[in-house]
């Protein structure tokens, strides 16, 4: 099956790094006859036609998903509703709508009701990416050996098993280790690996801007940030990501970010009252045993 996926004609919604990605690999791999490009600006979506990264480009949604057997929407979690909404009167019967998105349990709630019976919802979300967004920050090969984890809706919803086993086809032809799962569990899970140390990040900039504020010689601004070297930069690498994207997700998957944002805030009080005592053998333990389960990661690729 996964060799021999094929789409006649793609509509991406939203030409950026993860829609842009995939058009190129799906292009590379031949797994599509055209694709199209459907977006909010004229600029990225020229960039996108000039990097030949779709075949076609248009703003106008219901051009775009016309006759498209599958749809891919790549936008950033909170409208990803409205696209489908302003696409559904439009889309083919027997078309396949996706997404990208890095939240799953609401944003299915609120494209279901908005579906019409004769097509397929597949939610997806490919877990690869980079800092960069737009079309100019597509690459091809993003996918490939990263998990995607599927989240169907299941029984009641309008998803069947053809349009499930076409979308895990498409993912697995493009080098990615297909994951099932329930969408809560994602949403769970996904909070503490990804959501969280965004959150981290956008944090750790501001604070450490705010730290020098008055700290100079006569109470003048210090430029701690200007002081930084590797470490900080690898650290913080993330929080140029897209804003809106990130503000999108954080407002989308708040429940589980917040306790997770809690469950970090206990183990970093744990770990300054040990600082505060000078418990150096407990500083020890616990580095350790980060060290240990961080190498672990990166050795098990
Ligand atoms: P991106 O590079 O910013 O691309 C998003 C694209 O969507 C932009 O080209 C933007 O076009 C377009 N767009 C925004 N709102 C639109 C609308 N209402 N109608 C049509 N087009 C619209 O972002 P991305 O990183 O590809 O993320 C896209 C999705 O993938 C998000 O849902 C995100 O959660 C998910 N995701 C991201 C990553 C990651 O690491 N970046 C990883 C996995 C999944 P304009 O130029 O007009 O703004």
């Amino acid at each position: 099956m996964s060799n021999t996926v094929h789409f006649k004609k793609v509509a991406i919604v939203g030409v950026g790094l993860i829609g842009g990605s995939l058009a190129l690999d799906m292009k590379l791999k031949g797994l599509a006859g055209t694709i199209v490009g459907i977006g909010r600006s004229i600029a990225n979506l020229n960039i996108a036609l000039d990097l030949n990264i779709v075949d076609s480009i248009t703003q106008d949604i219901a051009e775009g998903v016309r006759g498209a057997d599958l749809v891919v929407v790549a936008v950033p979690v909170l409208k990803v509703a409205s696209v489908i909404e302003a696409a559904a009167p439009y889309l083919a019967d027997g078309a396949i709508v996706t997404d990208v998105g890095s939240v799953k349990a609401e944003l299915i709630k609120e494209v279901l009701p908005l579906l019409p019976p004769s097509v397929s919802f597949v939610p997806a979300h490919p877990v690869a990416g980079t800092e960069n967004s737009g079309a100019g920050a597509a690459i091809t090969g993003l996918f490939n050996g990263r998990n995607c984890i599927i989240t169907p809706v299941g029984k009641g919803g309008p998803d069947n098993p053809e349009a499930v086993e076409a979308v895990t086809g498409l993912w697995r032809a493009l080098g990615s280790n297909v994951v099932i799962m329930d969408a809560l569990t994602h949403d769970r899970i996904l909070s503490a690996v990804s959501h969280l140390p965004h959150v981290i990040a956008y944090t750790l900039v501001n604070m450490v801007a705010n730290a020098g504020k008055g700290l100079g010689a006569n109470g003048s601004d210090t430029d701690m940030l200007g002081y930084s070297a590797g470490g900080f930069r690898d650290f913080t690498r993330i929080a140029s990501s897209s804003p809106e994207m990130w503000a999108d997700i954080c407002e989308m998957n708040s429940t589980a970010i917040v306790e997770m944002i809690e469950a970090f805030e206990s183990e970093l009080d744990s770990l300054k009252r040990v600082i505060k005592k000078r418990d150096n053998d407990s500083m020890k333990a616990e580095f350790n045993k980060a060290k240990a389960l961080r190498d672990a990661l990166i050795k098990g690729g």
